[in-house]
């Protein structure tokens, strides 16, 4: 299994999870220190080398802000793929996005109207408001503030190596 290399800014803030590939590549431009290792190595064909898990850039780059725009995506992970309405962990073609208050009725397709639904809820519901349906939303939908584990969490799919945790906020 191929791991992760957590590359962090010349200040130490942590940027980004790369492949094993990417690092190589930024350690043999000479842009980057490795700060730890995994205890695998990888062969190449000057020799063996072992895979890095922290990469300290040489120089400072300005940070990646996580502005979580207006998406799909970034509203299943703020739901974290539940049901708003009855809780159920939802997956698949099962998933859909409710509008609280109706687009026909005026709502808005933000983040503070829209809401995971599974299609049985969001069915049910139709062109309803919470109060006409009776189908209470469980916690009043807000702008996201995902910290920096919470992008890579499914992509990580539990790798961890110990010394990140002296760089990542959990
Ligand atoms: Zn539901």
């Amino acid at each position: 299994m191929s791991k992760f290399v957590l590359l962090i800014n010349f200040n130490y803030e942590p940027l980004n999870f790369i492949t094993e590939k990417r690092a190589l590549k930024l350690y043999f431009k000479n842009k980057v220190d490795v700060i730890s290792n995994w205890q695998q190595g990888i062969t190449y064909s000057g020799g063996e080398f072992k895979i890095p898990s922290i990469l300290k850039l040489k120089k400072y780059i300005k940070r990646y802000i996580h502005n979580p725009i207006y998406s799909k995506y970034n509203l299943v992970l703020r739901d974290k793929s539940i049901c708003q309405y009855c809780n159920k962990l939802i997956t698949g073609k099962n998933l859909t996005l409710d509008h609280i208050i109706p687009i026909s009725r005026g709502g808005k397709s933000n983040y503070t109207n829209v809401v995971v639904s599974c299609f049985n809820c969001n069915n049910n519901k139709g062109n309803r408001t919470p109060e006409e349906s009776n189908m209470p939303v469980l916690k009043k939908p807000e702008k996201p503030n995902f910290s920096f584990i919470d992008y890579f969490e499914d992509k990580l799919n539990g790798c961890w190596h110990e010394d990140w945790k002296d760089y990542i906020p959990r």
